[in-house]
């Protein structure tokens, strides 16, 4: 399949294919814009059907990570790196170290992290062949996992739609579904319940359903959590969610997860707006884990952390109103607002030029 003729293909700047035919590893890595900063974004390893689908989720995620940092006001752009193989049978620490020198061969124009099907100790496999690896700080304040942050944002998000929709942020009282009870979902679920809400959660593993209901999750057939009849569905399993075949059947007034690419198209994003539906677009309210891989970088406090990850509160209150005032989807208007940041930085490096030519 051609890069150029995709329909997720969106200006990337580099897309590279690799194979490294003594350990087995295929990958792909892609750079989508670099203007504000390296391209930052996770490796993810999954057993694609094929390469095309692969590249298909190279490029939608790198393009999700450009936009991501920009709205949190980070200084990276977006790239993202995909293995195409089963973590649960193919990783190896030969593979994992050829996929070092993989990221290695771009110069730090790539820098990876963890993503599904990745781990901290696989992070720190691969940093014996490159440096261009974060999330690995096991420190005094951060761990090198990045989803308690995620699920950290994602709560200032749900407050922060709840406020909107409703008048008030409390969570107390309200009924949540979550879909996957993952990393983030776990995380979440246990914020949600300290505050009091009321959650039902679906998973398609019988180990984390357990974990859930032990924390007070209501179990959910994984067929009907997308319809619940909830105030807040929370999306934290894959892509994709709101599609053709679910857009019209959810019953939640409030969407706002972590899973990236939740929108099948940008349609969907119009209709669940038409459908009186807030949604909290997934790269504004998902960045709480590169928020603390940046605050990790600095070695900066958590305190500081916890601040900057606030602050995706107020990102989606202005996208809230600015939807509403323009009678656009939420998806839209955050699109936007990360395209103004990557201009205003175009215009002041051309700034920059032009006076240092003067
Ligand atoms: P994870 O792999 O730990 O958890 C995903 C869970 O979803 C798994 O338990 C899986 O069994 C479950 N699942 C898969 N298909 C399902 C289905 N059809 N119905 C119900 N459950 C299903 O992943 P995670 O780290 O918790 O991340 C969750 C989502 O958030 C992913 O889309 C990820 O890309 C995104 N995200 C994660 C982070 C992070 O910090 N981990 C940051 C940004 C975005």
């Amino acid at each position: 399949m051609s890069v150029f003729e995709s329909t997720s293909f969106d200006h990337h700047e580099q897309v590279i294919f690799h194979e490294d035919s003594q350990t087995g590893l295929r990958a792909i890595i892609a750079l989508h814009n670099t203007q504000l900063g390296p391209a930052m974004g996770g490796c993810r390893m999954y057993p694609y059907a094929s390469s095309a689908d692969a590249l298909e989720d190279v490029l939608r995620l790198s393009r999700g990570m450009t936009y991501k940092s920009a709205v949190a006001g980070l200084p990276y752009g977006g790239g993202k790196a995909v293995i195409i193989a089963d973590p649960r049978r193919d990783k190896t620490p030969a593979l994992l170290r050829a996929m070092g020198r993989f990221v290695d061969s771009l110069g730090g124009r790539y820098i990876t992290a963890e993503d599904s099907g990745m781990g901290v100790p696989d992070l720190k496999i691969m940093s014996e062949t490159t440096p261009y690896v974060v999330g690995l700080d096991e420190g005094r304040c951060h761990g090198g996992d990045p989803s308690p942050a995620t699920a950290l944002g994602v709560f200032y998000g749900i407050q922060a739609a709840l406020r909107y929709h409703y008048g008030s942020a409390s969570v107390s009282g309200r009924k949540v579904a979550i879909q996957g009870a993952g990393a983030v979902g776990l995380h979440l679920l246990d914020l949600l319940i300290e505050a009091g809400a009321e959650v039902e959660i679906a998973d398609l593993n019988l180990a984390r359903l357990e974990l859930a209901a032990a924390k007070g999750a209501r179990i959910v057939d994984p067929k009907q959590i997308l319809q619940a009849e909830v105030d807040v569905l929370v999306p934290c399993a894959m892509g994709g969610v709101i599609n053709d075949k679910t857009v019209d059947t959810i019953q939640a007034n409030i969407i706002a997860g972590s899973a990236n690419n939740q929108l099948l198209r940008p349609e969907h994003g119009e209709r669940l707006r038409e459908r009186g539906i807030l949604y909290a677009p997934d790269f504004v309210i998902n960045a709480g884990g590169i928020i603390d891989i940046y605050h990790q970088q600095q070695g900066n406090t958590l305190a500081q952390r916890d601040q900057h990850l606030a602050g995706i509160a107020d990102s989606l209150k202005v996208i809230f109103e600015g939807a509403e005032a323009e009678g656009i989807s939420c998806e839209r208007v955050a699109e936007d607002l990360a395209r103004q940041r990557l201009n205003r930085q175009v215009f002041t490096q051309e700034q920059n030029l032009t006076s240092a030519l003067r």
